[in-house]
């Protein structure tokens, strides 16, 4: 579905409603609506045949008012230089509303990483990091994992950044191993921090997690972690899926079993037996309570918006759901957690990771737990304050209060020179 919505468009169109009600001006407008950096690379790579391959790649940064840049870094078929940019405003959006000093920034390579061998995944990921590496640093732009990239490629990304600076640089990237700076907590952030927002949510509408049924689309690091989360807090995970299909059961799925003998598979966890088998877009139209999108940009378009029969959508993904679908659900009732709320776990806990390691004093697990948690719930507070406030959905209330951030920092910096 997604190859049919510009998401750069659909970015934008997200920020002018908040441009708005904030009454913005319109020079500020434009700046904010303009990635201040964008870098595309084409870098080769020797494969394990002797073949030589062009891979494309992009780093992009749309705001540093806040502070450095942070953005993962995407491995995926479909990116595009647009999506890069439309997830790097997102990022701005997301510091902004949990409050922490970064600015956005996203990058991303056109490759399909089940084609490639772990050595050939190390040498693209290397190339790529040294053919970027005059606008990343620990001061300026900190990359972290997204989709199809982990705390292996962040540890390669570590290592390449220290080659070539001589020393151990462990703030150049988050989502590193433990051993090499990276943070207790990391690894569930993101789906920690959705259970987090989903929880805040449940309260806002009145609805009873025990026994709530919840459907997940993606299985990877947010869906999985999130969908385990859920099933230990007491509800029951009927439908997820991944990039193959997904899965069913109205009687609950075994979440911890599907993660550690399903996922990785090359049927996915559509080999597990005892479910019915149901494509990715039937998954989010099943009778549930909960949705969770935590796989890719939209996913909920005008198409199937109105079929969606969860009471709340609490987006893990990056930008699952349509301005236009937005509205369908607005109107009918349906609470919507938005993905710079919802998943914003992910880089608060990148934050953590980066202090930790500019300091190199590194916290206990509960720590970072408990501060993710309080972060996420301050933040929650002050967006459903807002959506009361000004008579918004859920979408327009955080960006109100990131876009409004953001812009009075630049107000405040002034526009240089
Ligand atoms: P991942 O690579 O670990 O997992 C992605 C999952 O989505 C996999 O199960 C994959 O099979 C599935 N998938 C891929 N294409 C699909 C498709 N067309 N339909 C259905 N499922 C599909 O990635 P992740 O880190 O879990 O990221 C998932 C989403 O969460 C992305 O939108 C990402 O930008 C967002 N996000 C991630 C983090 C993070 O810390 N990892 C933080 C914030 C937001």
């Amino acid at each position: 579905m997604s190859q049919h919505v510009d998401v750069f468009q659909m970015a934008r169109e997200q920020l002018a409603t908040a441009a708005h009600y904030l009454d913005l001006d319109p020079g500020l407008h434009k700046v904010l609506a303009s990635p201040m950096r964008q870098l595309v690379v084409n870098f080769p790579v020797v494969l394990d045949s002797g073949e030589v391959t062009v891979f494309e790649g992009y780093r992009v940064q749309h705001n540093s008012s806040r502070g450095p840049t942070k953005g993962g870094i995407r491995y995926h078929p479909d990116v595009d230089l647009q999506e890069t940019t439309a997830l790097a405003m997102w990022m701005t959006w997301k510091c902004a509303v949990v409050n922490i000093p970064y600015g956005g920034a996203k990058g991303s390579v056109k490759v399909d990483t089940k084609q490639l061998s772990q050595r050939e995944l190390e040498k693209l990921t290397r190339r790529f990091i040294s053919d970027i590496s005059m606008v990343v640093g620990e001061r300026s732009d900190i990359p972290a994992p997204d989709i199809g990239t982990n705390p292996q490629v962040m540890a390669w990304i570590m290592d390449t950044v220290s080659m070539q600076k001589g020393y151990t640089v462990p703030g150049c990237v988050t989502g590193k191993p433990i051993d090499l700076g990276g943070s207790q907590g990391r690894v569930e952030a993101t789906g920690r921090g959705v259970v987090t927002a989903m929880e805040e949510a449940a309260k806002t509408i009145n609805m009873n997690l025990n026994g709530a049924k919840i459907v997940v689309q993606g299985f990877g690091n947010v869906g999985s972690v999130a969908a385990w989360l859920a099933e230990q807090g007491g509800a029951t995970i009927v439908g997820v899926s991944d990039a193959v299909g997904g899965i069913y059961n109205p009687k609950g799925l075994p979440i911890d079993e599907l993660y550690h003998r399903y996922s990785g598979r090359d049927g996915g966890i559509r080999e597990f037996k005892d479910a019915e088998q149901i494509s990715n877009s039937d998954l989010l139209e099943l009778d549930c309570d909960v949705l969770i999108p935590a796989a890719i940009a939209a996913q909920i378009t005008k198409d199937n918006a109105d079929k969606i029969k969860a009471k709340l959508v609490v987006e893990g993904a990056n930008g699952p759901c349509t301005p236009e679908a937005d509205q369908i659900m607005h109107d009918k009732g349906i609470l919507g957690v938005p993905d710079i709320l919802a998943n914003a776990g992910g880089v608060v806990v990148s934050y953590f990771e980066w202090v930790q390691d500019l300091q190199n004093f590194f916290w206990e697990e509960n720590e970072v737990n408990n501060k993710l948690i309080r972060i996420m719930r301050h933040a929650y507070g002050s967006v459903e304050a807002a959506m009361k406030q000004h008579k918004t959905d859920m979408r327009t209330a955080a960006y109100i209060i990131g876009v409004k951030r953001v812009a009075d920092a630049t107000i405040r910096r002034g526009i240089y020179p």
